[in-house]
């Protein structure tokens, strides 16, 4: 089944996931980085109808594509105010180089995903607002900037914060199913039994 699950990694370095969750033609995305060309043409050539996008955080590289998606876009609502106002993010990292538009459009609030098959896991942290969403039938958990394969997402920027960080490893990743794929937001995939038995900032926080 994870072989059916399409990625894009944008020039941002985040990833874009495209999955197919109900063995048909209508697809998911998680996370919508700024270039979306890419996944678009995928789903366009595919014959793909996009049923809407799970946003794991509020940051722009992986919220800004909201403004080119055009279909039901699904966050947790703590994130918002960041992804509707990505310029000073993109400030910080470009120099002020690059201009980005306020976000109007609708933002749905994750408890309203119509999809009961998708378990929505809260992992502030990284950003007060960011969600992991698991797919038991596919045995994957996309992970945005929570949990990577060799590190976790950093507690510096606005609304990060590293003690939320050590909770959501304590709480949220020690539970996950350790035989399902970890799909994180930038970098390769992993198991999540090899995260915790390799990943040198989560097993410290791991008692086994
Ligand atoms: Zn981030």
């Amino acid at each position: 089944m994870i072989s059916e699950i399409y990625k894009f990694t944008s020039f941002t370095t985040s990833n874009c996931y495209i999955l197919r969750p109900f063995d048909d033609e209508i697809c998911i995305f998680v996370d919508l980085p700024p270039d979306l060309t890419e996944p678009l043409i995928y789903v366009k050539e595919n014959n793909l109808s996009i049923a809407g996008a799970l946003v794991t955080h509020g940051h722009f590289d992986h919220a800004l594509g909201m403004e080119s998606f055009q279909s039901s876009i699904y966050m947790n609502l703590e994130d918002e105010f960041l992804a509707r106002n990505p310029q000073e993010q993109i400030s910080m990292f470009t120099n002020n180089a690059f201009n980005a538009e306020k976000f109007n459009g609708e933002i749905t609030d994750i408890k309203d995903l119509p999809y009961e098959f998708i378990k929505t896991h809260y992992n502030p942290g990284h950003t007060a607002g960011s969600v992991s969403y698991e797919f038991p039938e596919l045995g994957t958990i996309f992970t945005g900037d929570f949990v990577f394969k060799d590190s976790i997402g950093r507690t510096d920027l606005k609304t990060g914060n590293h003690n939320d960080m050590i909770s959501s490893i304590k709480n949220v990743f020690s539970k996950f199913n350790p035989d399902y794929e970890v799909l994180p937001g930038h970098g390769p995939s992993e198991k999540v039994s090899n995260i915790r038995k390799e990943n040198v900032l989560i097993k410290e926080h791991l008692h086994d």
